[in-house]
């Protein structure tokens, strides 16, 4: 019987996450739905500033890019031609033994080493219980999980031994299993009160195609030339097969998508521009840039229309994953919906005179999974100080400043209050006043506010207050009439 090692590290994240009122598990009261999530008031401010640095990075500070809306509801015809209806599929096995059913690709692989016979398992790209072996094999499992060879055992040290013995259940440890079959990952609905096939419509899967069909629309209406983007943030749904890892793989999930249009020509350069802003972001996020790698797709990784794309990652607790997939599809969608709508999505070079259909630059991320990126790498256990932090950037932090009185007395709530009013027409601000100063301090810590304002009866004599840092513990004395002005510096939005 297989024995599957806790993660330890996203259970206290996971348990922060419903202390603090970042994220609750859906419908709790009825049980629970399964890899379900619902954000919080605190996972809601912190999702939206996330949002909203993405677009003010990606749109509204460059003058080439504009942004979009669509439907979730979109024409089902756009699905056929975006090849989603014919290929959005998962290899889908289910256990003989306790009926499981989950991905071919992401169940836990089990190695033999066939000279020294060595037995290992990798489950999500790591080594059971050998972390140090991960490097060597993380990326064969990403991309083709069936071809070891050329790995080197990790106990022996012989090249090309290693050879795949089969899959093991991820819930009973089982390894018999049925054929796997393809499953299209499209959520399927009714548009209207009839339900048969005539009126059957699809959850989009993903936001980009809302950007293409709306080429025309955009490209007459702005007047730009090329090269230009299109922004687009919105709500995807896949049905998918294994869900988990918290936030990281869910049915419903929010998408940030840029699409580029540009000259053929010009992919290389524009390829590798996108690359290296998209990875700039998550640095100016706040995430220790060690945690954090670009990944190149390998030939037999890629779909047969793209000419290349490269995925940022992060190393999780439970391994090295996918936050973004930056790609060159060439003009592969719009020339798919120009021949299924028989509608001209060209674009006009007015300098060569000629209509052609643009290339694109793709850059496509997950809203949830950089909320959970940007929560992992924040929280640290302070040992020393007794107490949990999670060190957001203020840039994204849900709330920028926790204001306190010391005591519940002297005019100390009236001073602070004031604070309060006055600070929070411009930032997030949270007052206070209740319980002992160093459990409204830890409360803070734990929610990622990175300042705290306290009045005290040195605020009575002198009108000066302290100025708490969440990570440094560091406190100084600032006049109580500066405290907006210091602040907005730090903050620094
Ligand atoms: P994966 O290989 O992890 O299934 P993908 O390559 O299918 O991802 P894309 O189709 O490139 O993902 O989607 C772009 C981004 O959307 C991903 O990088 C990820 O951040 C996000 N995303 C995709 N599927 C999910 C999901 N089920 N839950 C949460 N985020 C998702």
């Amino acid at each position: 019987m297989a024995k599957y090692i806790k993660n330890e590290q996203m259970e206290k994240l996971i348990s922060l996450c419903k202390r603090r009122g970042f994220i609750f598990q859906s419908s709790e009261i009825y049980g629970g739905m399964n890899s379900c999530w619902d954000y919080g008031p605190l996972g809601v401010e912190l999702k939206r500033n996330i949002k909203n640095f993405w677009w003010k990075k990606m749109v509204t500070s460059r003058e080439n890019v504009v942004g979009m809306d669509a439907g979730i509801l979109m024409h089902p015809k756009v699905w056929e031609a975006s090849g989603h209806v014919e290929n959005f599929h998962d290899p889908l096995i289910d256990c003989k033994s306790c009926r499981t059913r989950f991905r071919e690709d992401k169940a836990p692989h089990v190695f033999k080493c066939s000279k020294c016979i060595m037995k290992f398992k990798i489950v999500n790209g790591v080594i059971e219980g050998k972390s140090k072996y991960t490097k060597l094999f993380e990326s064969t499992i990403a991309g083709e999980p069936h071809t070891y060879v050329g790995s080197e055992c990790p106990r022996c040290k012989n090249e090309n031994a290693i050879e795949l013995e089969g899959l093991e259940c991820p819930k009973c440890g089982g390894n018999d299993f049925t054929e796997a079959k393809q499953f299209n990952l499209m959520f399927k609905t009714h548009y209207g009160p009839s339900e048969d096939t005539a009126s059957q419509i699809y959850l989009r899967p993903e936001t980009a195609q809302g950007i293409f069909v709306n080429f025309s629309n955009i490209s007459n209406t702005i007047r730009t030339k090329l090269p230009f983007g299109v922004g687009q943030i919105g709500k995807a749904f896949r049905n998918e097969i294994t869900t988990g890892n918290f936030i990281f793989r869910s049915r419903e999930f929010e998408q940030m998508e840029m699409e580029f249009f540009i000259k053929d020509d010009e992919s290389k350069q524009w390829y590798e521009y996108w690359i290296k802003e998209r990875f700039e972001f998550y640095k100016q996020l706040g995430i220790n840039k060690e945690n954090l790698r670009l990944r190149d797709h390998e030939e037999n990784e890629l779909a047969h229309y793209a000419r290349g794309c490269t995925d940022v990652e992060y190393k999780f607790p439970f391994g090295w994953s996918e936050l973004e997939g930056i790609a060159d599809r060439k003009s592969y969608d719009l020339q798919q919906h120009i021949d299924a709508s028989g509608k001209n999505l060209t674009y006009f070079d007015q300098e060569a005179n000629e209509h052609f259909v643009p290339s694109v630059i793709e850059t496509s991320a997950g809203v949830d999974r950089t909320l959970l990126t940007v929560l992992a790498d924040a929280y640290w256990d302070d040992v020393e100080n007794n107490r949990v932090v999670m060190s957001l950037s203020p840039k994204i932090a849900p709330v920028k400043v926790a204001i306190f009185p010391l005591v519940n007395k002297d005019n100390m709530p009236e001073i602070a209050k004031k604070i309060f009013d006055n600070v929070s027409e411009h930032l997030a601000a949270f007052y206070d006043k209740a319980g002992s100063i160093g459990r409204r301090y830890r409360r803070q810590d734990e929610a990622g506010t990175p300042f705290g304002i306290t009045v005290d009866s040195q605020t009575l004599e002198d009108g000066t207050v302290t100025l708490r840092d969440r990570d440094t513990l560091e406190q100084i004395r600032i006049p109580q009439d500066k405290v907006l002005s210091v602040l907005i510096e730090k903050v620094n939005i």
